[in-house]
């Protein structure tokens, strides 16, 4: 058996599929080792892909030539635009999916592909001599040799299922946990944590009564998440809605005294924005509703999973609750819902590159970065593949940053911030929101995935032909131009605008607020002849045309702190007028620039002055 490779890849969930897939694809020899083969991109809760925040994370790694927004579009049975009355910066895609079709697409991705290797196996130990990663030692006893693994254990190192006092060791539902690993990284000195989740009841639908809940269709105009994904084909599925009531709240309290949050058998923090349900009855007691989105879980199950409701109450209470939610008065449990504790490695014990800063060579990617969701470890997988391997091959490492991308913000939070609850992403984590929107992630980041290899110049003249249409059309608004008198002044009448005091261009009459872009074609006698994302694009340069300059110039102070170096070996603690709190900080995080040292909490501008005279004294030169 080969024992040797370029790069170990640790697990097979949502990270180390794209880790193992990028590597292998950028021309290193890999090997992915994982517990459960068959569980290759296995979605251990929502049957869906995307949402707030992290629609924009599954664009960005599509177009960086990642995996997950095809597997998304080749399973997906229902669409729908998030947050679509609240402007083109926060709106988001999410995808229902069928679980088994988009299992199925991954592992046939990652088992096809040429250059990796897949071997079912445990790893109990990171192998290293010094402070340089060597290998692994797996379960069964084989070495397996390589300067750079990625570690992307998700939610099975040392995890704990509760369901009501009940407790068992276990990854997920039906697999074993992880042993040893966290022992193995804690001897190392990594700081270990441990986090919470939960995911509620499957439930057979042959058992709900639909006619009683709201049903909830997908939007009708379908966009993939792939920027190469012509159409999607597969049949859509609605969605149900019902509520939790005064008896399901009732219960709830009554069964607080078997819940494993309630008696203080769980300790660990959990997922802020996605509470169980008895977390939420606890926390507003005011509220006698709850919403439940009932959905599918793919096209030849009659499964669903009755979003809103994960808990850890014992299987009779479970089932007690959710028989007397409207529509499920007679439901059958096919699985119990349950709580899961399991360890993650504090993500201040990274550098931007996602690798660790004690050990060269061992990476860190996904739910083990203390993260949740499977777009986070998706972005985080890839952007560690990328860093193995172009270490493997001697290339400077690629580093996205805040103004660039939903990954950049991500990642820089987790490395200059640590984390002390799963960290979710939200587009209000992201300064530069309107700039760095799901419609334009091709245009952000196509040519850094050609440039590693991972996209065809098929791709590149996508973005090209997107960018042309674009100016093409913004030329034509600026040259025409509509006068008082003309058909302009019924539309401004019907909009309740103010008439026009002279002749203006149709990009300056657009600007104003309350005229679209279909009015514009309309006065014209035009049909649209661009694509919806390029419509979205134009309708943002020209409408928000004053901020985003205001954003630019941010964005440009922005990169003079973040082109302003720190040495890794730069002392704090002999510098004058820095607090104690300070220097440690700085020291424990080693941040790479002026700009990394500003966003770190507690770190004071005073201190990034101080700082900067430091540097000045010290002649440091800006990053190149
Ligand atoms: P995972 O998808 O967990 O994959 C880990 C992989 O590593 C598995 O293939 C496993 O076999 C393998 N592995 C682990 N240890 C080893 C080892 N030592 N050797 C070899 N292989 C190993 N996310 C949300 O966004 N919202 C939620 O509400 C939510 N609820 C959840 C509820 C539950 C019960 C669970 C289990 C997860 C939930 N998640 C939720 C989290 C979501 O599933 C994860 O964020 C996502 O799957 C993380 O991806 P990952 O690749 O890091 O790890």
């Amino acid at each position: 058996m080969k024992t040797k490779y370029d790069v170990i890849v640790v697990g097979g969930g949502h990270a180390g599929c794209e880790a193992a897939l990028v590597c292998a694809r950028m021309k290193v020899d890999t090997l992915l080792l994982t517990m459960r083969k068959d569980k290759i991109g296995y979605t251990s809760c929502n049957p869906s892909i995307g949402g707030i925040g992290k629609g924009q994370l599954v664009k960005e790694v599509d177009a960086l030539g990642g995996e997950m927004a095809k597997a998304a579009d080749r399973s997906s049975i229902q669409f729908r635009v998030l947050n679509l009355s609240a402007g083109y910066a926060a709106r988001s895609s999410r995808m229902q999916i069928d679980r088994k079709l988009y299992n199925n697409y991954m592992l046939d991705r990652v088992t096809l592909q040429e250059g990796l290797d897949v071997i079912e196996d445990e790893v109990k130990e990171v192998l290293s001599a010094g402070a340089s990663a060597t290998g692994v030692r797996t379960k069964t006893g084989t070495i397996f040799n390589a300067r750079n693994i990625i570690l992307t254990t998700g939610t099975f190192m040392n995890g704990i299922i509760h369901v009501g006092l009940e407790h068992s060791s276990g990854g997920r539902l039906g697999e074993e946990a992880s042993m040893g690993l966290s022992r193995n990284l804690a001897d190392m000195g990594f700081a270990i944590g441990t986090f919470k989740t939960g995911t509620p009841a499957r439930i057979d639908g042959g058992t709900i009564d639909f006619s009683v809940m709201q049903e909830q269709k997908g939007d009708e105009f379908v966009i993939p998440f792939s920027f190469s994904t012509e159409a999607i084909t597969l049949p859509q599925r609605s969605c149900y809605i019902t509520r939790t009531n005064k008896k399901t709240h009732r219960i709830i309290r009554e069964g607080l005294d078997r819940s494993p949050m309630y008696t203080g058998k769980i300790r660990s923090t959990g997922v802020r924005y996605c509470p169980s349900i008895e977390d939420k009855i606890v926390r507003f007691p005011d509220r006698d509703s709850h919403i439940v989105f009932v959905e599918p879980e793919g096209l030849d199950t009659n499964e669903f999973y009755p979003n809103g409701i994960s808990t850890s109450l014992p299987l009779d209470v479970q089932e007690h609750m959710i028989r007397s939610i409207k529509g499920l008065e007679n439901v059958v449990i096919n699985k119990p819902a349950y709580g899961i504790e399991y360890d993650f490695v504090s993500p201040a014990e990274l550098k931007a590159t996602l690798e660790t800063k004690k050990i060269d060579g061992l990476f860190l990617a996904g739910q083990i970065n203390g993260t949740t969701g499977y777009e986070e470890a998706a972005a985080l997988g890839f952007m560690a593949g990328v860093a193995a391997a172009r270490k493997i091959r001697k290339e400077t490492p690629i580093i996205l940053d805040r103004s660039e991308a939903y990954i950049g913000v991500l990642i820089d939070d987790l490395v200059t911030k640590g984390t002390r609850e799963p960290y979710r992403m939200f587009t209000s984590r992201v300064e530069y929101r309107i700039l760095i929107r799901e419609d334009n992630a091709d245009t952000r980041l196509t040519h850094v995935g050609h440039e590693l290899g991972l996209l065809a110049k098929d791709r590149l003249d996508r973005v090209r032909d997107k960018t042309l249409a674009i100016a093409e059309e913004e030329k034509h608004l600026d040259s025409v131009r509509v006068f008082p008198g003309g058909p302009v002044d019924a539309l401004l009448k019907e909009k309740g605008q103010m008439p026009l005091a002279g002749g203006i261009d149709l990009t300056t009459l657009l600007r104003r607020s309350g005229i679209s872009r279909a009015d514009v074609l309309s006065l014209e006698g035009r049909g649209e002849k661009l694509s919806y994302y390029e419509r979205v694009q134009l309708e943002v340069d020209i409408k928000y045309a004053g901020y985003i300059d205001r954003e630019l110039r941010k964005i440009a102070r922005f990169k003079d702190l973040e082109n302003i170096n720190l040495p890794d070996n730069f002392d704090y603690s002999g510098i004058n007028g820095l607090s104690n709190e300070i220097k440690e900080k700085l020291s424990s995080v080693r941040p790479k620039s002026l700009g990394q040292a500003a966003r770190i909490s507690g770190v004071t501008p005073v201190a990034v002055t101080i700082l900067m005279v430091k540097l000045k004294g010290a002649g440091s030169r800006g990053k190149s």
